[in-house]
C-alpha cells in the first residue's frame, strides 16, 4: 500500500450518486477517490475572446485543459 499521508473524508450523497461517480471514474480508469479529488480541484473556467464558430457568441467557457463550451449556444469542443 501507499505510504503517503491521507485525509479521509466521509461524503453523504443521494441515493445513485456514488454509483454515478463510480461509472466517471471506471471510464477514466481512475479510483472513486482519485476521481472525485481530480473533479473537485480541477482549474476554474476561464472566459476567453475567441467567438464561437456557432453562434459567434465571445463568451466561452473552458473546463478544465484541452476543452471548452460556448456559454451561449452549448456548443463544446
Ligand atoms: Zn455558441
Amino acid at each position: 500500500m501507499s505510504e503517503r499521508k491521507l485525509d479521509i473524508i466521509v461524503v453523504h450523497a443521494p441515493e445513485g450518486t456514488k454509483a454515478r461517480w463510480v461509472r466517471h471514474s471506471q471510464a477514466q480508469g481512475l479510483k472513486l477517490s482519485d476521481w472525485i479529488v481530480a473533479a473537485v480541484d480541477r482549474p476554474p473556467n476561464k472566459v476567453t475572446a475567441t467567438p464561437c464558430p456557432r453562434c459567434a457568441s465571445v463568451v466561452l467557457t473552458a473546463d478544465g485543459p484541452g476543452g471548452w463550451q460556448c456559454a451561449q449556444c452549448g456548443l463544446a469542443a
